[in-house]
């Protein structure tokens, strides 16, 4: 039996570990457990595996990063034999790929399906989690992970009369598993984020006619979808070491590509164009990462949108649809990307017409309507793409209390507030997937899934080996990392756009920029560092000095002789190296590991100020984030060479 278990491995409704959600992140952290010989009961509220790939069947979905690298990595027998048959599989494809993993692992009979997890307490005294389900049953476990996903929580908007309608009401993220038939329909859909681009075009082949309501016109590059022949696969796995490499250790997003060595505005206007018309014909989201400024530097980002604008009023014969279509209000790439299959071009058919609710929001839906500026548009059924309350919503629905009662949604009440985006300080044993404050939305979801899972899969072990008893992210680093997420997120154009990263498409959620820009590849360097030294800025007890805690209060809590000494399997060994390469790839990363490691010796600049805000490492190879903006209430570079060993 391990040192964790708490009574009977699984029968009984005991466990080491609750997972809540069965997608990617759940399935991996369910595989990784049971291989390291932990007791995993796996709640979901769907009736199968896949999450995002179980709820979004609608028309045209799928995904927008490459299958070859939107796949897992962890198996290389999976991934040499899984044959997808599209650059971009569709939502059918990934969901056989989900269940086949399911059965090729033998996922199921841990997984419990039906049952949403309602609520989680933790007992200070038994020094666990108590778990309620919506089948009225109790669960316990040491740990609960959060594999709740952080595009799941499905947002109906709040329109007047929404439920008087009397034709069928459809949600992208929610879609019926039986077919859905507008053949001789006149459809209505609101919203025209990814879900809405996607599935735009499909719907307005069978409709009769398709009325689309659009409050923000989005920046879309096109996806270029094409099948996938045996060659090509067998291509791509010939350097499938190399991709998985790049993609999780140097790459910004987690996606394999050429990494860009200058600025918009290093070259002139014709090789500029050169290239856009380059990437645009190659397609997908590679788009962005042709300069490596046009996140950081308005001036660059403007020559992006331009082109795209130019390339939607090329493709948009009516000129006013054409411009209403045409983002203006927001840089490019500030929202995300969208990528398309003839999105624009689906405006020139007779049976689509755009109406623009952002001049004339939406009055009220009647029974056979929708009515905006005066004016009834008929439909005989309404598809809402209207997107989810991300990150947090699907978090927020559980009742979860941590330390002294205290809820989650109390304390996230101005935001949410994480270390690492894995745990948030007063609820101890409890682990987040691709949480807010960790790369998560801005990447390739499924090399952030993994990284995330195997950090808190050799967590587990390494509290199992040294006989701990809870791991609770402290008060002041938690703090230091909120502030470091948040201050990276406004060296960048992000915060300018009214996005979901931002929470602002929900009314009264808190904006607050919540994933973690600084990339993918040094954001798991600062976490492997962390764990490297023995779990800095987590708090760890053995269950002795836990209960002694839950009697005097947190403040006793502190990390153990042991924990400091130890290091996980995974951990890189020389972390000067580490530390090194960091401050070469990424600024505000080296930023972040110094700011934690060693609050009372950072200094200041000889620019007269100090932290990131202020300073570009002196080493101009830094490849997506060298400050080339001088704007002063940005960053600017006074090139001291901060950090650097
Ligand atoms: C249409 C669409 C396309 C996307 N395309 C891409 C892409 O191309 N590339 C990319 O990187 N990302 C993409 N994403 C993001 C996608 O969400 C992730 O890639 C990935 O699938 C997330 O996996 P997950 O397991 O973390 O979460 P999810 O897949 O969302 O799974 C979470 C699961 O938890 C369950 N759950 C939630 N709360 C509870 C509860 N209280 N009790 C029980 N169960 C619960 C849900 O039912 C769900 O099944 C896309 C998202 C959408 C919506």
């Amino acid at each position: 039996m391990s040192a964790l278990s708490i009574s009977d491995r699984g029968e009984g409704r005991t466990y080491d570990v609750v997972v809540v959600g069965a997608g990617f992140a759940g399935m991996y952290m369910l595989y990784r457990l049971r291989g390291l010989g932990f007791s995993v009961r796996v709640y979901e509220q769907g009736s199968g595996v896949g999450g995002t790939w179980y709820w979004n069947r609608y028309p045209g979905a799928r995904c927008d990063v490459e299958s070859m690298q939107y796949s897992y990595s962890f198996s290389d027998e999976l991934q040499q034999e899984w044959d997808w048959t599209e650059r971009y599989a569709s939502q059918p494809e990934i969901l056989r790929y989900a269940n086949h993993v399911a059965d090729r692992f033998n996922l199921r009979p841990h997984i419990q399906f039906d049952t949403a997890v309602q609520a989680c307490a933790f007992d200070e005294d038994a020094n666990s989690w108590s778990v309620t389900t919506s089948d009225g049953g109790t669960a316990t476990a040491k740990f609960v992970v959060l594999a709740t996903g952080c595009l799941s929580n499905a947002r109906k908007p709040d329109i007047r009369g929404l439920d008087r309608f009397k034709g069928p009401v459809y949600h992208t993220g929610n879609w019926p598993h039986e077919e859905v038939n507008f053949t001789g329909l006149r459809v209505g859909i609101i919203g025209t984020g990814s879900s809405g681009i996607q599935s735009v075009p499909v719907i307005a082949e069978q409709a009769k006619h398709l009325t689309v309501f659009q409050r923000t016109p989005n920046y879309s590059i096109p996806a270029r979808n094409a099948p996938l022949s045996g060659e090509d696969r067998a291509a791509f796995r010939k350097i499938y070491p190399e991709v998985r490499r790049f993609a999780r250790e140097e790459a910004k997003n987690g996606i394999y590509t050429e990494v860009p060595d200058r600025g918009a505005l290093d070259d002139g206007d014709n090789e500029r164009r050169c290239k856009y018309e380059a990437r645009w014909a190659r397609g997908g989201l590679t788009f962005m990462s042709v300069y490596n400024n046009l996140a950081l530097d308005k001036g660059a980002n403007d020559t992006a949108a331009d082109f795209v604008r130019e390339k939607i009023a090329e493709t948009v014969e009516d000129r006013a649809t054409a411009k209403l279509l045409q983002p203006t209000s927001y840089p490019i790439g500030t929202k995300r990307i969208c990528i398309d299959t003839d999105y624009f071009e689906t405006f020139n058919r007779p049976n689509v017409t755009l109406v623009d609710i952002k001049t004339n929001p939406i009055e009220e839906i009647l029974p056979h309507a929708v009515r905006t500026g005066g004016k009834d548009y008929e439909i005989d059924a309404l598809v809402l793409a209207t997107g989810f309350d991300a990150m947090t919503g699907s978090v927020a629905k559980i009742d979860i209390r941590g330390r002294d009662g205290l809820t989650l949604n109390r304390k996230w009440a101005e935001g949410p507030k994480t270390y690492l985006g894995l745990m948030s300080a007063g609820f101890p044993n409890l682990f987040i997937i691709t949480g807010p404050g960790s790369p998560s939305v801005l990447s390739n979801m499924i090399v952030s899934i993994e990284q995330h899972v195997d950090w808190i899969a050799d967590c587990l072990s390494f509290m199992r080996d040294g006989g701990l008893g809870t791991i609770e992210a402290e008060p002041t680093a938690e703090e230091k990392w909120v502030a470091h997420v948040n201050e990276v997120a406004y060296t960048t154009l992000y915060p300018q756009a009214n996005s979901w990263y931002m929470g602002a498409n929900i009314p009264g959620k808190p904006r607050v920029f919540m994933p973690y820009i600084g990339g993918v590849g040094p954001y798991r360097q600062i976490c492997n560092e962390v764990a490297a030294k023995g779990y800095q800025g987590f708090a760890l007890t053995t269950p002795e000095r836990a209960r002694a805690a839950a009697v005097s209060g947190p403040r006793l809590l502190s990390r153990p002789a042991s924990a400091r000494m130890r290091r996980p399997a995974t951990s890189p060994g020389n972390t000067d190296k580490v530390r090194w390469t960091i401050s070469t790839i990424a600024p505000w990363s080296a930023w972040a590991i110094a700011s934690l490691a060693q609050p009372e010796t950072r200094r200041d600049h000889p620019c007269g100020s100090s932290g990131p805000r202020t300073c570009g490492p002196s080493d101009d190879s830094a490849p997506y984030v060298r400050a080339s903006r001088r704007d002063s209430t940005t960053r600017h570079e006074c090139r001291s060479g901060y950090l650097r060993p």
